[in-house]
């Protein structure tokens, strides 16, 4: 029971780098923008996309333009596929997956929780730490505590 909690609390976006180069993905539930659908397809790890179960999901276009208006500030290069990912984890309330720099930038710029799986990227620069509001355990990642049902935030050390 304590381990659906974390579960169903949690949503991630995946980008391509997510399903390419993650050892594991995270628990959750696990979302794609439609345009990185197209990019999986071409780099052949659609399979891995599938057995993870994670689900395409539809961006409006007034996401799509939050996203790019944050890209515009921090200067990042990034990819349709990347804006579409930033404008995902915005329309579902979601957790950026992603090992790319400027996805990541871009993502804190527009004040979003990412989850960086491999150690390279901005995780070199900045530690995370994945804290229990009411307890005070430690995570791997944001969610529900499974101990006392508090928010994990992620919190800079
Ligand atoms: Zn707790």
């Amino acid at each position: 029971m304590a381990g659906t909690a974390l579960t169903i609390s949690t949503k991630f976006v995946l980008d391509t780098t997510a399903f390419c180069e993650a050892s594991a993905l995270p628990k959750g539930r696990l979302l794609y923008p439609t345009q990185v659908a197209d990019e999986l397809k071409s780099r052949g790890t659609r399979l891995r996309a599938e057995l993870s179960g994670a689900k395409p999901i539809f961006v409006k276009k007034e996401f799509l333009a939050k996203a790019e208006a944050a890209r515009k500030q921090t200067g990042d290069r990034l990819s349709p596929a990347d804006i579409s990912v930033l404008a995902c984890a915005i329309q579902e309330k979601a957790t950026v997956v992603s090992d790319d720099y400027g996805v990541q930038n871009t993502a804190r710029e527009l004040g979003l929780e990412i989850l960086v799986l491999s150690k390279r990227g901005i995780s070199e620069q900045w530690s995370y730490e994945y804290k229990c509001k009411g307890c005070g355990r430690v995570y791997l990642q944001v969610g529900i505590c499974p101990d006392c049902g508090n928010r994990i935030k992620r919190k800079r050390v």
